[in-house]
């Protein structure tokens, strides 16, 4: 039971060992630093794209196009040695831009026919967090979450607040509607007409985005962004930009970033379940990922993508397709949507 629990915190002495130097240990220390350093790839970086139904055959390919765009902007970053915050900040806005996946551009509808944008973004190394929710009119919601980290003493802002904030720090603005798309839009035009019809709600809306990483440094760090779900009640807020919930990272276990049903993930605090599950359950990072997504959510509620200090990497998924890579320094690019 203890072991899993070690490996990380072995993990970690080096690094810091050489931050103060690279003395300090002696042979036998440099040598398990090393096997320890050999053993995990020098960075990692994996994103998704949302989770839910089987997607029309005729989007998949722009979905990995997406992706894997993403997933080049990051790789470039980690290889050059940029931190985990900055690489899955730059894959998240980037993904923001594309009006195919639900977050920033193309986001889907909140029932009044407005959008509503939540994001967070979690640093590994020292836990600082930043959150925004119930946006309008941001047009990259994963750089405002970031500000909030950098820039306040507060974890999460909302609506006005967060609005205000944003004309504060100057950062780009858009009008409301600049969010539209026509695919969004009939979609919330099928989802009302369920609901009128009193059939069941569909919950999820593909196309949530999040990233997640390590770096040569040995850091850890998450960023998710959403629309929400279609027809959400204007004022709802999704598990994207709760810590803990659909976003956490901790250099000790892991990064994590989900993707379904919001309140699914609220409930049962998903995404730090997993470092837990590894800090206190002995999990490693594949049991505890596994665990949460096939035992503590339901079948059909979503999915997630981790990677754990020792630059494991988890993404499962109880839904049709999760929209997911992983690319790492040994050369590793990998993009997939179904069950294998
Ligand atoms: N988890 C997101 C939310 O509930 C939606 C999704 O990932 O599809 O806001």
């Amino acid at each position: 039971m203890r072991r899993p629990l070690l490996a990380p915190l072995l993990l970690l002495a080096p690094i810091a060992c050489r931050s103060a130097g690279g003395g300090g240990g002696g042979a036998a220390a440099d040598g398990r630093a090393q096997r320890q350093q050999a053993s995990r790839p020098d960075w990692v970086l994996v994103v998704h794209g949302g989770s839910g139904k089987r997607l029309d055959p005729d989007l998949e390919p722009q979905y990995r196009a997406g992706v894997e765009a993403a997933m080049r902007r990051g790789a470039e970053q980690l290889e050059r040695g940029g931190s985990s915050l900055d690489a899955v900040e730059a894959v998240v806005s980037l993904l923001e831009d594309d009006p195919l996946f639900n977050a920033g551009k193309g986001a889907v509808f909140t029932h009044a026919g407005t959008h509503e944008l939540d994001a967070a973004i979690m640093s590994g190394r020292d836990r600082a967090a930043g959150a925004v929710a119930a946006l309008r009119t941001v047009r990259h919601p994963i750089r405002l979450a970031r500000l909030v980290m950098e820039r306040t003493p507060h974890v999460l802002l909302v609506g006005e607040g967060a609005e205000a904030f944003a004309t504060a720090m100057g950062v780009e603005r858009v009008d409301n509607s600049w969010f539209d798309t026509p695919r969004r839009r009939r979609q919330l035009e099928e989802e009302i007409e369920r609901q009128h019809r009193q059939a069941a709600p569909t919950g999820a809306s593909m196309g949530t985005v999040g990233a997640v990483a390590l770096d040569r440094a040995g850091h850890l760090a998450a960023a998710t962004s959403t629309g929400g779900t279609t027809n959400k009640l204007p004022g709802r807020v999704g598990d994207s930009p709760l810590v803990g919930a659909g976003t956490w990272a901790d250099d000790a276990s892991c990064a994590v970033s989900g993707s379904g049903k919001g309140e699914q993930f609220i409930r049962h605090a998903a995404a730090a379940r997993v470092s837990m599950l590894m800090a206190y359950g002995g999990r490693t990072l594949a049991q505890a990922a596994d665990d949460v997504i096939g035992s503590v959510l339901r079948p059909d509620d979503g999915g997630l993508i981790a990677v754990g200090s020792d630059g494991s990497v988890a993404m499962p998924f109880s839904t049709e397709v999760l929209v997911r890579g992983v690319v790492d320094a040994r050369g590793r690019f990998e993009v997939a949507i179904g069950h294998p």
